[in-house]
Protein backbone atom coordinates (compact mmCIF):
# COMPACT_ATOMS: atom_id res chain seq x y z
CA UNK A 1 0.00 0.00 0.00
CA UNK A 2 2.91 2.38 0.70
CA UNK A 3 4.30 1.86 -2.85
CA UNK A 4 0.95 2.82 -4.60
CA UNK A 5 0.21 6.09 -1.98
CA UNK A 6 4.66 6.86 -2.75
CA UNK A 7 4.15 6.17 -6.63
CA UNK A 8 0.55 8.28 -7.11
CA UNK A 9 1.80 11.18 -5.11
CA UNK A 10 4.65 11.35 -7.45
CA UNK A 11 3.26 12.39 -10.22
CA UNK A 12 3.30 16.74 -9.96
CA UNK A 13 6.06 16.66 -7.66
CA UNK A 14 9.19 18.41 -8.45
CA UNK A 15 12.28 16.49 -9.42
CA UNK A 16 14.28 16.56 -6.83
CA UNK A 17 11.20 15.59 -4.69
CA UNK A 18 10.76 12.90 -6.84
CA UNK A 19 14.67 11.18 -6.34
CA UNK A 20 14.99 11.90 -2.47
CA UNK A 21 11.02 9.79 -2.73
CA UNK A 22 13.01 7.33 -5.25
CA UNK A 23 15.37 7.18 -2.83
CA UNK A 24 13.28 6.45 0.20
CA UNK A 25 11.44 4.01 -1.55
CA UNK A 26 14.74 1.91 -2.57
CA UNK A 27 15.67 2.17 1.26
CA UNK A 28 12.60 0.92 2.55
CA UNK A 29 12.86 -1.55 0.08
CA UNK A 30 16.29 -2.56 1.46
CA UNK A 31 14.91 -2.25 4.64
CA UNK A 32 12.19 -4.53 3.69
CA UNK A 33 14.72 -7.11 2.53
CA UNK A 34 16.65 -7.03 5.24
CA UNK A 35 14.16 -7.62 7.86
CA UNK A 36 13.03 -10.82 5.34
CA UNK A 37 16.23 -12.00 4.68
CA UNK A 38 16.48 -12.07 8.66
CA UNK A 39 13.28 -13.28 9.53
CA UNK A 40 13.85 -16.40 7.35
CA UNK A 41 17.56 -17.05 8.66
CA UNK A 42 17.47 -16.15 12.59
CA UNK A 43 15.46 -17.93 15.11
CA UNK A 44 17.36 -16.09 17.99
CA UNK A 45 15.42 -12.97 19.17
CA UNK A 46 18.21 -10.86 20.27
CA UNK A 47 20.16 -10.87 16.33
CA UNK A 48 16.69 -10.07 14.82
CA UNK A 49 16.02 -7.22 17.79
CA UNK A 50 19.32 -5.59 16.50
CA UNK A 51 18.64 -6.01 12.69
CA UNK A 52 15.32 -4.42 13.11
CA UNK A 53 16.38 -1.44 15.26
CA UNK A 54 19.27 -0.54 13.20
CA UNK A 55 17.09 -0.87 9.83
CA UNK A 56 14.30 1.33 11.81
CA UNK A 57 16.77 4.03 12.43
CA UNK A 58 18.48 3.97 9.64
CA UNK A 59 15.46 3.82 6.79
CA UNK A 60 13.75 6.78 9.62
CA UNK A 61 17.00 9.25 9.54
CA UNK A 62 17.29 8.37 13.68
CA UNK A 63 19.65 8.54 15.73
CA UNK A 64 18.43 5.92 18.03
CA UNK A 65 15.93 3.51 17.91
CA UNK A 66 14.79 1.23 21.02
CA UNK A 67 12.98 -1.92 21.88
CA UNK A 68 10.86 -1.29 25.18
CA UNK A 69 8.86 -4.51 26.54
CA UNK A 70 5.45 -4.80 28.08
CA UNK A 71 5.97 -4.10 31.75
CA UNK A 72 4.78 -7.22 34.34
CA UNK A 73 2.18 -5.94 36.75
CA UNK A 74 3.98 -3.28 38.96
CA UNK A 75 7.32 -3.61 37.28
CA UNK A 76 7.73 -0.07 34.39
CA UNK A 77 8.94 -0.45 30.88
CA UNK A 78 12.25 -1.79 30.10
CA UNK A 79 14.61 -0.93 27.37
CA UNK A 80 15.48 -4.54 26.13
CA UNK A 81 17.66 -3.40 23.22
CA UNK A 82 19.11 0.15 21.54
CA UNK A 83 20.25 1.16 19.11
CA UNK A 84 22.74 4.80 18.46
CA UNK A 85 21.77 5.05 22.80
CA UNK A 86 23.37 2.90 25.54
CA UNK A 87 19.82 2.68 27.62
CA UNK A 88 19.17 -1.34 27.47
CA UNK A 89 18.17 -2.66 30.71
CA UNK A 90 16.72 1.31 31.76
CA UNK A 91 13.15 1.88 32.95
CA UNK A 92 10.81 3.95 32.68
CA UNK A 93 8.59 4.60 35.79
CA UNK A 94 6.26 7.53 33.62
CA UNK A 95 6.13 5.19 30.92
CA UNK A 96 7.61 7.69 28.19
CA UNK A 97 6.63 7.47 24.38
CA UNK A 98 6.31 3.73 24.65
CA UNK A 99 3.69 3.72 27.49
CA UNK A 100 1.53 6.51 25.45
CA UNK A 101 2.08 3.86 22.68
CA UNK A 102 0.85 0.61 24.20
CA UNK A 103 -1.88 2.72 26.24
CA UNK A 104 -3.75 3.92 23.49
CA UNK A 105 -2.21 0.85 21.05
CA UNK A 106 -1.34 3.39 18.50
CA UNK A 107 1.54 4.98 16.93
CA UNK A 108 2.50 8.45 18.71
CA UNK A 109 4.38 11.20 17.11
CA UNK A 110 6.08 13.99 19.37
CA UNK A 111 6.00 16.49 18.99
CA UNK A 112 2.07 16.22 19.34
CA UNK A 113 2.00 13.28 21.70
CA UNK A 114 3.28 13.48 25.05
CA UNK A 115 7.00 14.31 25.04
CA UNK A 116 9.34 11.32 26.14
CA UNK A 117 10.26 10.61 29.30
CA UNK A 118 13.73 11.27 31.70
CA UNK A 119 15.51 8.27 30.85
CA UNK A 120 14.55 7.88 27.32
CA UNK A 121 17.73 8.75 24.87
CA UNK A 122 17.93 12.91 24.42
CA UNK A 123 15.25 13.89 21.33
CA UNK A 124 13.46 16.98 19.80
CA UNK A 125 11.49 14.08 17.95
CA UNK A 126 10.26 10.88 18.51
CA UNK A 127 7.81 8.33 17.64
CA UNK A 128 6.24 4.70 18.90
CA UNK A 129 4.85 2.03 17.33
CA UNK A 130 3.02 -0.62 19.47
CA UNK A 131 4.04 -4.44 18.50
CA UNK A 132 1.56 -7.49 19.19
CA UNK A 133 2.26 -11.25 18.94
CA UNK A 134 -0.56 -13.29 18.19
CA UNK A 135 -3.15 -11.21 19.51
CA UNK A 136 -1.32 -9.80 22.34
CA UNK A 137 0.94 -6.42 22.81
CA UNK A 138 3.97 -7.49 23.70
CA UNK A 139 6.17 -3.92 23.72
CA UNK A 140 7.08 -1.00 21.74
CA UNK A 141 9.61 0.12 19.09
CA UNK A 142 10.35 3.94 19.20
CA UNK A 143 12.66 5.73 17.28
CA UNK A 144 14.69 9.36 17.82
CA UNK A 145 15.76 12.11 16.42
CA UNK A 146 17.69 14.72 17.52
CA UNK A 147 17.20 17.50 15.52
CA UNK A 148 13.97 18.86 15.78
CA UNK A 149 12.67 17.86 12.17
CA UNK A 150 9.73 15.98 12.62
CA UNK A 151 8.24 12.50 11.40
CA UNK A 152 6.39 12.93 8.28
CA UNK A 153 3.00 10.49 7.24
CA UNK A 154 5.15 8.62 5.73
CA UNK A 155 7.86 8.24 8.47
CA UNK A 156 4.72 6.98 10.36
CA UNK A 157 3.54 4.76 6.97
CA UNK A 158 7.33 3.30 6.83
CA UNK A 159 7.57 2.37 10.45
CA UNK A 160 4.11 0.65 10.93
CA UNK A 161 5.29 -1.76 7.83
CA UNK A 162 8.93 -2.25 9.46
CA UNK A 163 6.72 -2.98 12.80
CA UNK A 164 4.16 -5.61 11.40
CA UNK A 165 7.12 -7.60 9.47
CA UNK A 166 9.25 -7.32 12.68
CA UNK A 167 5.89 -9.05 14.51
CA UNK A 168 5.47 -11.68 11.49
CA UNK A 169 9.16 -12.24 12.28
CA UNK A 170 9.18 -12.81 16.25
CA UNK A 171 6.05 -14.90 15.81
CA UNK A 172 7.82 -17.03 14.00
CA UNK A 173 10.82 -17.21 16.45
CA UNK A 174 8.21 -17.93 19.05
CA UNK A 175 6.85 -20.54 16.71
CA UNK A 176 9.91 -22.38 16.28
CA UNK A 177 10.95 -21.95 20.46
CA UNK A 178 7.77 -23.85 21.03
CA UNK A 179 8.10 -26.28 18.45
CA UNK A 180 11.60 -27.40 19.54
CA UNK A 181 10.24 -27.47 23.35
CA UNK A 182 7.45 -29.92 22.35
CA UNK A 183 10.05 -31.89 20.27
CA UNK A 184 12.31 -32.57 23.81
CA UNK A 185 9.21 -32.73 26.55
CA UNK A 186 6.84 -35.07 27.01
CA UNK A 187 3.36 -33.83 26.20
CA UNK A 188 1.42 -35.70 29.49
CA UNK A 189 4.43 -35.18 32.46
CA UNK A 190 5.69 -32.06 30.80
CA UNK A 191 9.44 -33.63 31.79
CA UNK A 192 11.97 -34.24 29.14
CA UNK A 193 11.26 -37.29 26.99
CA UNK A 194 13.67 -40.01 25.76
CA UNK A 195 15.39 -37.85 22.56
CA UNK A 196 16.31 -35.41 24.83
CA UNK A 197 17.33 -37.32 27.36
CA UNK A 198 19.70 -39.33 25.20
CA UNK A 199 21.27 -36.35 23.24
CA UNK A 200 21.78 -34.72 27.74
CA UNK A 201 23.09 -38.64 28.14
CA UNK A 202 25.96 -38.64 24.90
CA UNK A 203 27.24 -34.93 25.97
CA UNK A 204 27.78 -36.02 29.38
CA UNK A 205 30.19 -39.08 28.57
CA UNK A 206 31.96 -36.84 26.49
CA UNK A 207 32.54 -34.26 29.35
CA UNK A 208 32.74 -37.54 31.81
CA UNK A 209 35.68 -38.76 29.33
CA UNK A 210 37.85 -35.55 28.54
CA UNK A 211 37.30 -34.42 33.06
CA UNK A 212 37.58 -37.56 34.39
CA UNK A 213 33.91 -36.85 35.89
CA UNK A 214 31.45 -39.93 37.07
CA UNK A 215 27.89 -39.17 36.07
CA UNK A 216 25.25 -41.85 36.55
CA UNK A 217 22.20 -43.04 35.43
CA UNK A 218 18.90 -44.50 37.56
CA UNK A 219 16.05 -46.40 35.53
CA UNK A 220 12.67 -46.07 37.03
CA UNK A 221 9.56 -48.50 36.89
CA UNK A 222 6.64 -48.20 38.66
CA UNK A 223 5.13 -51.04 39.91
CA UNK A 224 2.06 -53.48 38.52
CA UNK A 225 0.86 -50.03 36.55
CA UNK A 226 -0.93 -52.11 34.32
CA UNK A 227 -3.12 -52.72 37.49
CA UNK A 228 -4.05 -49.41 37.69
CA UNK A 229 -5.28 -48.97 34.40
CA UNK A 230 -7.29 -52.02 34.52
CA UNK A 231 -8.76 -51.53 38.04
CA UNK A 232 -9.29 -47.53 37.85
CA UNK A 233 -8.54 -47.00 33.98
CA UNK A 234 -6.61 -45.21 31.61
CA UNK A 235 -7.11 -41.69 33.51
CA UNK A 236 -5.97 -42.22 36.77
CA UNK A 237 -3.00 -44.36 35.42
CA UNK A 238 -2.39 -41.33 34.15
CA UNK A 239 -2.50 -38.80 36.88
CA UNK A 240 -0.25 -41.37 37.97
CA UNK A 241 2.36 -40.56 35.60
CA UNK A 242 1.72 -37.15 36.00
CA UNK A 243 2.45 -37.04 40.02
CA UNK A 244 5.30 -39.69 39.64
CA UNK A 245 7.21 -37.02 37.09
CA UNK A 246 6.65 -34.16 39.88
CA UNK A 247 7.99 -36.36 42.92
CA UNK A 248 11.10 -37.38 40.78
CA UNK A 249 11.76 -33.49 39.85
CA UNK A 250 11.31 -32.65 43.37
CA UNK A 251 13.94 -35.29 44.55
CA UNK A 252 16.36 -34.10 41.94
CA UNK A 253 18.65 -31.20 42.03
CA UNK A 254 18.37 -28.24 39.38
CA UNK A 255 21.45 -29.75 37.53
CA UNK A 256 19.75 -33.33 37.41
CA UNK A 257 17.72 -34.46 34.31
CA UNK A 258 14.33 -35.99 34.61
CA UNK A 259 12.84 -37.85 31.60
CA UNK A 260 10.60 -39.98 30.31
CA UNK A 261 11.94 -42.83 28.58
CA UNK A 262 8.79 -44.55 27.50
CA UNK A 263 5.59 -46.23 28.81
CA UNK A 264 5.29 -46.04 32.79
CA UNK A 265 8.94 -45.88 32.99
CA UNK A 266 11.49 -42.60 33.34
CA UNK A 267 14.98 -42.36 33.79
CA UNK A 268 17.48 -40.03 35.50
CA UNK A 269 20.53 -38.19 34.25
CA UNK A 270 22.89 -37.69 37.20
CA UNK A 271 26.19 -35.21 36.55
CA UNK A 272 29.04 -35.33 38.88
CA UNK A 273 27.17 -38.43 40.81
CA UNK A 274 29.50 -41.49 41.21
CA UNK A 275 27.67 -45.06 41.92
CA UNK A 276 27.18 -44.60 45.85
CA UNK A 277 25.29 -41.15 45.50
CA UNK A 278 23.60 -42.45 42.69
CA UNK A 279 22.23 -45.72 44.81
CA UNK A 280 21.32 -42.73 47.72
CA UNK A 281 19.59 -40.91 45.32
CA UNK A 282 17.26 -44.31 43.78
CA UNK A 283 16.30 -45.02 47.40
CA UNK A 284 15.26 -41.33 48.21
CA UNK A 285 12.96 -41.33 45.26
CA UNK A 286 11.84 -45.14 45.86
CA UNK A 287 10.78 -43.90 49.47
CA UNK A 288 9.24 -40.40 48.42
CA UNK A 289 6.92 -42.67 46.17
CA UNK A 290 6.02 -45.54 48.70
CA UNK A 291 5.39 -42.79 51.68
CA UNK A 292 2.72 -40.88 50.15
CA UNK A 293 -0.21 -42.13 48.33
CA UNK A 294 -1.30 -40.70 45.07
CA UNK A 295 -4.51 -38.92 45.64
CA UNK A 296 -6.98 -38.46 42.74
CA UNK A 297 -10.57 -38.69 42.39
CA UNK A 298 -10.97 -38.79 46.04
CA UNK A 299 -9.06 -42.32 45.92
CA UNK A 300 -6.05 -42.92 47.75
CA UNK A 301 -3.63 -44.92 45.34
CA UNK A 302 -0.47 -46.76 46.82
CA UNK A 303 1.94 -46.75 44.30
CA UNK A 304 5.59 -48.17 44.22
CA UNK A 305 8.74 -47.86 41.79
CA UNK A 306 11.25 -50.33 41.24
CA UNK A 307 14.66 -48.21 40.05
CA UNK A 308 18.12 -49.90 38.44
CA UNK A 309 21.43 -47.82 39.19
CA UNK A 310 24.27 -47.43 36.62
CA UNK A 311 27.38 -45.53 36.96
CA UNK A 312 30.05 -44.23 34.07
CA UNK A 313 32.56 -45.51 33.38
CA UNK A 314 32.02 -48.77 35.67
CA UNK A 315 28.71 -49.87 33.58
CA UNK A 316 29.51 -49.00 30.46
CA UNK A 317 31.05 -46.23 27.84
CA UNK A 318 28.30 -45.64 25.57
CA UNK A 319 24.31 -44.24 26.43
CA UNK A 320 23.22 -47.86 25.36
CA UNK A 321 25.34 -49.85 27.28
CA UNK A 322 24.46 -47.65 30.64
CA UNK A 323 20.67 -48.10 30.01
CA UNK A 324 21.47 -51.59 29.05
CA UNK A 325 23.02 -52.27 32.54
CA UNK A 326 20.40 -50.01 34.31
CA UNK A 327 17.62 -52.25 33.56
CA UNK A 328 19.46 -55.44 33.87
CA UNK A 329 19.30 -54.16 37.65
CA UNK A 330 15.91 -53.01 37.68
CA UNK A 331 14.86 -56.43 36.59
CA UNK A 332 16.69 -58.16 39.60
CA UNK A 333 14.49 -55.13 41.76
CA UNK A 334 11.56 -56.03 40.23
CA UNK A 335 12.44 -60.36 40.57
CA UNK A 336 13.63 -59.67 44.08
CA UNK A 337 9.61 -58.59 44.81
CA UNK A 338 9.61 -54.59 43.74
CA UNK A 339 9.99 -51.14 45.00
CA UNK A 340 13.48 -51.25 46.00
CA UNK A 341 16.61 -50.29 43.93
CA UNK A 342 19.24 -52.21 42.71
CA UNK A 343 22.83 -51.10 41.57
CA UNK A 344 23.88 -53.01 37.81
CA UNK A 345 26.77 -55.46 38.63
CA UNK A 346 29.62 -54.87 36.49
CA UNK A 347 29.44 -58.20 35.11
CA UNK A 348 25.76 -56.54 33.93
CA UNK A 349 27.94 -54.78 31.57
CA UNK A 350 27.09 -55.38 28.13
CA UNK A 351 30.47 -55.74 26.34
P1 LIG B 1 5.94 -54.24 36.46
O1 LIG B 1 5.80 -54.11 37.92
O2 LIG B 1 6.57 -55.52 36.08
O3 LIG B 1 6.62 -53.08 35.85
O4 LIG B 1 4.46 -54.31 35.90
P2 LIG B 1 3.70 -53.23 35.05
O5 LIG B 1 2.24 -53.60 35.08
O6 LIG B 1 4.04 -51.87 35.52
O7 LIG B 1 4.36 -53.43 33.64
P3 LIG B 1 3.76 -53.74 32.23
O8 LIG B 1 4.90 -53.51 31.28
O9 LIG B 1 3.08 -55.06 32.22
O10 LIG B 1 2.65 -52.64 31.99
C1 LIG B 1 2.95 -51.32 31.75
C2 LIG B 1 1.65 -50.59 31.59
O11 LIG B 1 1.86 -49.19 31.41
C3 LIG B 1 0.86 -51.07 30.41
C4 LIG B 1 0.46 -49.78 29.70
O12 LIG B 1 -0.89 -49.77 29.36
C5 LIG B 1 0.75 -48.71 30.71
N1 LIG B 1 1.07 -47.42 30.09
C6 LIG B 1 2.08 -47.12 29.28
N2 LIG B 1 2.01 -45.81 28.89
C7 LIG B 1 0.91 -45.29 29.50
C8 LIG B 1 0.29 -43.98 29.50
O13 LIG B 1 0.76 -43.01 28.86
N3 LIG B 1 -0.83 -43.82 30.24
C9 LIG B 1 -1.36 -44.84 30.96
N4 LIG B 1 -2.45 -44.61 31.67
N5 LIG B 1 -0.82 -46.07 30.96
C10 LIG B 1 0.30 -46.31 30.25
MG1 LIG C 1 6.04 -51.17 35.39
MG1 LIG D 1 7.91 -50.89 32.21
Amino acid sequence: MLWVLVLTNTVELPSRHLRELEESRRQLGRALDRVGDTLSSTHDLVALLDVVLETCALTLHADASVFYATPAPGIPIEARASYGADVTGVRLPDGGMPGQALTGNRVCVWPGARSPAFGEPPARAAMAVPMHSRGRLFGALVVYRRQRRQFSHGDVDTFTTLARQTETAIDNVFLHEEAQRLSITDGLTGVWNRRHFEMRAAEAIQVATRFGEPFAVVMVDIDHFKQVNDTYGHQTGDAVLVELAGRLSAATREVDLVARYGGEEFVLLLPRTALTGAAKLAEKVRSAVAAEPVRFDDRDLSVTVSCGVAAHPDHGATVRELVAASDAALYRAKAGGRNRAEIAAVEERVP
